[in-house]
């Protein structure tokens, strides 16, 4: 495989992102067994040396095919497997550092749960449910983590159907998990993202004002509209040309990202900032 062609490919690219992202919500530091050995670029070696493309028409593919019983297996026995010949033992001594320096050990080598869904391939079918329902179960350690985390600070404990509906708050307002769902600034009404982007009396000083030199500067009245200030949409937008309504879209993009910089902050941004 030329992996250039897939250097310059932006869905390989984001998907790679948000492998990663989901490797490192997880904690899955494990690595999979089945990693390809040749031509793996984080197995430096494998991309410099064609004897690994050689491994791979022996049948040595994956780093999975390189282990006996969950073990790391000896040269000999790779050899005997495989008919492997001799002149590869550097290249086995140089797999076998890149395997243990991953998984710390040589013995023990389990597949992760990713790995046995992955095994499954196309034919199972529901293969992206199968995956969504993995993640989902590993996080639920997590959220019961929170909960005790949450029932020490709070010094008594938190019942389950209490505990699934403030889960519930979170997913709402999922900028900031693991956070109270009260809005920082108001301390009155649920951190929503309708709420903490315009709803929250606190802001209501900010963007009155923007709305007002907006409405100064076309010499007519915008009325203020969470719509128009979340999503950048409003039936009051039809009465201006293109060019002013990119205007005002770009006037209320940094008024929301002023609002960001202030998220989690008590204080709220001025319209000074915003000018
Ligand atoms: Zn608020």
């Amino acid at each position: 495989i030329d992996t250039s062609t897939y250097n310059e490919n932006c869905i390989i690219h984001s998907i790679i992102r948000t492998w990663k992202q989901i490797k490192s919500q997880f904690d899955n530091e494990s690595m999979s067994i089945l990693l390809p050995i040749a031509k793996n670029p984080s197995f430096v070696p494998s991309t410099l040396d064609s004897g690994y493309i050689q491994w791979k028409e022996l049948g040595i593919r994956t780093i999975g095919d390189l282990l006996v019983d969950g073990n790391f297996a000896s040269f000999s026995q790779l050899q005997a497997k495989f008919g492997l010949h001799k002149h590869n033992h550097f290249r086995y001594l140089q797999v076998r550092a890149y395997v243990k320096k991953h998984t710390h050990t040589l013995e023990n080598i389990i597949p992760t749960e990713f790995d046995e869904l992955f095994k499954l391939g196309g034919g199972e079918g529901h293969l992206i449910s199968q995956f969504y329902n993995m993640l989902l179960l590993r996080s639920s350690p997590s959220t019961q983590g929170l909960r005790t985390g949450w029932e020490q600070e709070l010094g008594s404990e938190i019942s389950d159907e209490l505990w699934k509906a403030s889960l519930e708050n979170i997913h709402k307002c999922s900028v900031f998990p693991n956070t109270s769902p009260l809005c920082d600034k108001c301390h009155t009404e649920e951190a929503t993202l309708l709420h903490s982007y315009s709803l929250c009396t606190k802001l209501t000083p900010f963007w009155s004002g923007i709305f007002k030199i907006l409405s100064d500067m076309f010499h007519t009245e915008l009325r203020m509209e969470p719509l128009l200030i979340i999503l950048g949409v409003s039936g009051q937008l039809f009465q201006f040309n293109k060019r002013q309504q990119q205007l005002l879209s770009y006037a209320f993009i940094i008024g929301k990202k002023l609002v960001l910089m202030f998220w989690k902050k008590a204080e709220v941004p001025s319209v000074k900032l915003w000018l």
